[in-house]
């Protein structure tokens, strides 16, 4: 820097025409804003200090700013904002892009939204070198609606921008959308790279489309698209998300360099598919071949755990969580919590929760009701139960949570005030919506929705696996319906829940030995569990359900959650 001083004071000194001096500071401006040597406080005093900078100084100490990262993070807004004020020099269009990066890397929607204005008025909107960062600014910041309208008004499109808008699909769970983007991706003759097909994967995997996914997977290999750390550790994710946890431990078998992030999805499959003891053996894995454990690998053998109540274990992963110096989250606390419930030990997770260090956040309270429920505790889970009122009281799930509680205590009058609370704030619950992927093609099944164009052949299929189910002794388990219905008509609602008419659907539209895959977007419900099971038992059927929570294999009549979930 010292260097700098003097040359910048002998800029100065020398009696110079005021275009040279301007350019010869445009010089040290930019060194001192963009090398590492250099310091963009010293840039932006000599911005501020040159009679007439040139827009090439501006452009440098923007670009300084949203490099360094330090002081205010609008910092480069506002430089831009009073060259704008000054009205000279006009900005170029690296101005506008470095400006928009820095917005993107925020993100800062209102200001970015400023500068797509001022490319508009200063006539640069059809640049396509600019349109690309508006696209990337409105994807970063989540607006995928604004990213598309530039992105529809590009004469041209290179690659990067296709896969920066197909990103932005999957970034905000808009995975149909992100896959039709693909298939007219390859209709214009665009070639993909590996960032792009690893948002292609992952939108595959939000949809537990195992067809399609397999069907990209076989599409990178064709065209030699490089395999890095993370589309595999994508593939891994879509596989363990679709249900093929064979195929997820197959992609991650080939990894040559696994980082944390590869080896933390491989247990999270682990743990969602209910291997407990693959997941635990996997974390161990990891830790032998040095890679140090993230949040994401801890959740995963603490949820394994949890799931397969293996509790020593989970008490041991625990204790090296706490030795790791990673801050453990509420999702971590939740796991153990669960842990102890599941194991029925109660007293303990009680214990656990009141030394928690943080106050226990509304999952936490939920567990704490379903494991009273489970016990019939009245006493702690009507605390529970109004804890989780007061922290969230907009939250529908709670209250058919909490109804649900006092109908298996036989408290109906406390049912009915919930009941009437709910209705009283307008609250709804989330409808229960499954998806079965036929031949490329995804189903959607909507609680109540009936509007299948094969409607009628479903409720044959649906009819007769009720005869033959109910003929193998099953009894509807109604408790989790919760109408003022008669009984009957509560077995016609179990029958309407989405993942029976997807189900339904699969076996009208499959033959063994294709697995029927379904996605739900809630917990699969106690009744459907059971009827599931019978259904693979009598049609000799494997089903894969994915859950919010987790998978449920249904083989032969039984489940690999072995009833736990
Ligand atoms: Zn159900
Ligand atoms: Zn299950």
């Amino acid at each position: 820097m010292r260097v700098l001083h003097q040359i910048h004071s002998y800029i100065l000194t020398r009696d110079l025409p005021i275009s040279t001096l301007s350019f010869c500071l445009s010089k040290v401006i930019s060194f001192c804003a963009l090398s590492p040597l250099g310091n963009i406080l010293y840039a932006e005093k000599l911005l501020y200090q040159t009679p007439s900078p040139n827009i090439f100084s501006w452009n440098s100490v923007i670009k300084g700013f949203s490099q360094s990262q330090i002081l205010s993070p609008t910092q480069p807004f506002s430089i831009f904002k009073t060259l704008i004020r000054k009205g000279h020099p006009n900005p170029n269009t690296f101005t506008f892009a470095f400006v928009l990066k820095a917005c993107a890397t925020l993100p800062a929607f209102l200001e970015g939204q400023q500068v797509h204005s001022c490319v508009i008025r200063s006539g640069f909107c059809s640049s396509s070198f600019l349109q690309s960062s508006l696209v990337n600014f409105y994807a970063k910041c989540e607006k995928i609606e604004f990213a598309r309208r530039v992105f529809d008004d590009m004469q041209e499109r290179n690659m990067v921008v296709w896969s920066t808008m197909i990103g932005g699909y999957t970034k905000v769970d808009m995975f149909n959308e992100a896959l039709d983007l693909f298939g007219d991706m390859q209709k214009a003759g665009v070639v993909a790279d590996e960032v792009t097909m690893a948002s292609v994967v992952s939108a595959c995997g939000g949809l537990g489309a195992l067809d399609v996914g397999r069907w990209v997977h076989m599409y990178i290999k064709k065209r030699k698209i490089v395999m890095d750390t993370k589309l595999s550790t994508s593939l891994i994710n879509m596989y363990a998300k679709c249900g093929s946890i064979e195929k997820a431990k197959e992609v991650f078998g080939e990894m040559s360099a696994k980082d944390s992030r590869a080896w933390s999805s491989m247990i999270v499959g682990f743990a969602i598919h209910g291997h407990a003891d693959d997941a635990v053996s996997v974390f161990a894995d990891m830790e032998k071949s040095k890679v140090k454990p993230n949040h994401v690998a801890f959740l995963g053998v603490l949820l394994a755990c949890a799931h397969a109540q293996l509790v020593s274990e989970g008490r041991r992963h625990w204790d090296i969580l706490l030795k790791s110096g990673i801050q453990p989250s509420m999702e971590h606390y939740s796991c153990m919590v669960d842990l102890f419930f599941r194991a029925n030990l109660f007293d303990e997770a009680c214990t656990f929760i009141k030394n928690m260090p943080v106050d226990p956040d509304p999952a936490i309270w939920r567990t704490f009701l379903v494991a009273c429920k489970k016990s019939k505790n009245m006493e702690k889970g009507e605390l529970a139960g109004q804890r989780l009122l007061e922290l969230e009281p907009s939250n529908p799930e709670n209250y058919v949570l909490l109804s649900s509680f006092y109908a298996t205590c036989s408290e109906w009058s406390k049912m009915g005030h919930i009941k009437k609370q709910m209705r009283d704030k307008g609250l709804k619950t989330v409808p229960g919506c499954s998806s079965i992927e036929i031949d490329g093609v995804i189903h959607e099944f909507v609680l109540g929705d009936w509007s299948h164009p094969e409607l009628n052949e479903i409720r044959e299929v649906l009819s007769n696996i009720v005869k033959r189910v109910n003929s193998m002794g099953h009894i509807p388990n109604v408790s989790e319906v919760l109408h003022d219905i008669s009984h009957e008509l509560k077995e016609e609602a179990l029958c309407e829940h989405s993942e029976r008419l997807a189900i339904a659907y699969g076996i009208l539209k499959t033959k063994a030995p294709v697995v029927i895959r379904v996605v739900k977007n809630l917990r699969v419900c106690g009744d459907c569990h059971d009827v599931t099971k019978i259904i693979s038992r009598l049609y000799e059927r494997e089903i894969v359900v994915r859950d919010r929570v987790r998978f449920h294999r249904f083989v032969g009549g039984t489940c690999s959650c072995k009833d736990n979930w």
